[in-house]
């Protein structure tokens, strides 16, 4: 599947709920999510059905994310039967890591043989405010057991805040060879309705290069561009704000609601609850075609024009 800008459309990140167990600052407002009902979410059945439409198209790369995807009853057995579409070459899952613990081996049996874990700071006080609520512990043991299980690669996803944790970079930066982990360094958007930051919160991503020594480039790896470090860990730094990647988007997004959106920071979704067939088919193709070019500009004066804070995209 192609887009109007000749882009391959291989990956479809699917929104499993949009509620959360924390409160990110900058992901979901305080008072979390309004209770929306059963039926307005799609089941897993239709999520499954929506997927497997997708790869008939062409997708080859499933990742299950949410608000928190481990919130949700059923979220292995869902992975099992997304790991088993016929066509499927990559299944992997974006999570907060809280309970992931108790999950990973499931998980792992399920078919989902990576994982991202959020991480922004090691200090336990700073994780508590960052997440409005979380246990830095519970995170640490959820990256350990993805790593004791044979997930591979581990990747840490942790957003830079200028004033909030660039302080930690080295020490970030440093877990990727002590843990045998991948640590991408993700510039903070400006979307949704979640607090305001100051302009220099929107840190480029490309400071964590000036606060460490000795690292060599190594290209990009899809979205990410790659550097190895002296000591053999490896980062990658994303950068929506400063150096947009749009040429290279190959993606659709599903919301837990049943929207398609072409793209992470426009309004446009297309619906495709109670779809099926060539009539879902069609929903998806139109997404693809309706992906713009980029997403023109970003930063702490011009905000993202989605509409919907990120637990309610996915990430
Ligand atoms: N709950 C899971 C988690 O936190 O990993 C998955 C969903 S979360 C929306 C997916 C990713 O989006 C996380 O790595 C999170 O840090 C990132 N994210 C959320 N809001 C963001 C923002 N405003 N700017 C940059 N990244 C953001
Ligand atoms: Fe939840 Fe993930 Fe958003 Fe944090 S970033 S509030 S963990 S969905």
């Amino acid at each position: 599947m192609r887009d109007t800008f000749r882009r391959e459309i291989d990956y479809l990140r699917i929104s499993l709920t949009d509620r959360c167990n924390y409160r990110c600052v900058y992901c979901m407002p305080p008072e979390g999510v309004a209770k929306r009902s059963h039926s307005d979410m799609l089941t897993l059945e239709e999520t499954e059905e929506i997927a497997r439409s997708a790869v008939s198209l062409g997708v080859r790369k499933l990742r299950v994310t949410g608000g928190e995807p481990l919130v949700r009853r059923g979220a292995a057995d869902l992975c099992r039967r997304l790991g088993e579409i016929p066509g499927v070459e990559d299944l992997s899952l974006t999570t907060n890591g809280a309970l992931l613990a108790p999950l990973a081996a499931e998980l792992k049996a399920a078919g989902v043989h990576r994982v991202n874990v959020s991480l922004d700071t090691l200090n336990p006080e700073k994780f508590r405010a960052i997440t409005r609520g979380g246990t830095l512990a519970d995170c640490l043991a959820g990256i350990q057991a993805a790593l004791d299980c044979g997930m591979a690669p581990v990747k840490l996803n942790v957003v830079l805040i200028g004033g909030f944790n660039d302080d930690e970079i080295p020490a970030l930066a440093a877990l990727s060879s002590r843990w045998g982990v991948e640590v991408r360094f993700i510039e903070l958007m400006p979307i949704g309705h979640t607090v305001p930051f100051g302009p220099e919160a929107y840190l480029p991503v490309d400071a964590v290069l000036k606060r460490l020594e000795g690292w060599t480039a190594e290209g990009t790896e899809g979205v990410a561009r790659m550097f190895r470090l002296p000591d053999g860990g490896r980062i990658g730094l994303i950068s929506p704000l400063s150096c947009r990647f749009c040429a290279q988007c190959n993606r659709l997004r599903l919301t837990a609601d049943g929207f398609l959106k072409p793209c992470l920071h426009s309004r446009e979704e297309i619906s495709v609850r109670g779809l099926h067939g060539e009539a879902l088919q069609a929903a998806i193709l139109a997404a693809a075609a309706a992906k713009p070019a980029d997403h023109g500009p970003l930063s702490g004066q011009c905000r993202s024009c989605s509409q919907r804070d990120m637990h309610r995209i996915g990430g």
